[in-house]
């Protein structure tokens, strides 16, 4: 697909359903290969000025989408480009409306307790497996360990939510031990699904 440059950093022209079939590919369809989304939101744009390591990661992911109105105004004012939004909160909803019990989730992020609940309300919602879970307030010298219960746990999909920045720089600096086919970055998504 068509990718554009908004303030030096790439968004993927591409709508909430051909993202699901995107993402779909990589989980089950293509042989299995690390992958990162990034939805971006004009809060990354602002954030990432400051702080290269973010910028960085946004650049090396596999898929930018537009998280909101924001980048979908931006894109048309200073590209002239349409660019559909794709929303975290819709991905991930998507995706497990779309795949139920053949996918495996790790839920990463949020604060103690929540992406407990977040998993429990999927499972009852879309029938989805669990394939782990673990709180967002983890210090850096514990990145590896946590990166290495991803691998290990066998999931399709990690969701980490550990607020912007965070998570999209663990995403991508972990990725080949995550070895998940796809990791989104999608900040509140746990506290959303936790209810
Ligand atoms: N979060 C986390 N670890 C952190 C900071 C935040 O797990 O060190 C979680 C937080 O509990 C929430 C989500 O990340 O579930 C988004 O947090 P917030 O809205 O504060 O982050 P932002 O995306 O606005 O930076």
């Amino acid at each position: 697909g068509q990718r554009l440059d908004l303030f030096g950093l790439p968004l993927d022209i591409i709508s909430l359903p051909q993202t699901l079939e995107v993402l779909s590919g990589w989980m089950f369809t293509a042989p299995r290969a690390p992958h990162t989304v990034v939805t971006l939101n004009p809060e990354f744009i602002v954030q990432s000025r400051t702080q290269p390591a973010f910028v960085e990661a946004m650049q090396a992911a596999d898929l930018v989408t537009a998280d909101g109105v924001g980048i979908v105004y931006a894109a048309r004012q200073l590209r002239e480009a349409t660019v559909p939004r794709a929303p975290g909160y819709d991905i991930v909803r998507g995706l497990m409306a779309r795949h139920g019990p053949e996918l495996r989730v790790f839920f990463l992020g949020a604060k103690p307790g929540v992406a407990e609940q977040a998993a429990q309300n999927a499972m009852r919602d879309y029938g989805i497996q669990v394939a782990g879970i673990h709180h967002g307030y983890f210090k850096p010298e514990e990145d590896q360990r946590v990166a290495e219960l991803v691998r290990d746990s066998g999931a399709h999909l990690l969701l980490t939510a550990m607020g912007a920045g965070r998570q999209e720089i663990f995403n991508q600096y972990w990725r080949q031990v995550l070895g998940v086919p796809v990791a989104i970055g999608c900040g509140g998504v746990i506290d959303v699904l936790a209810g």
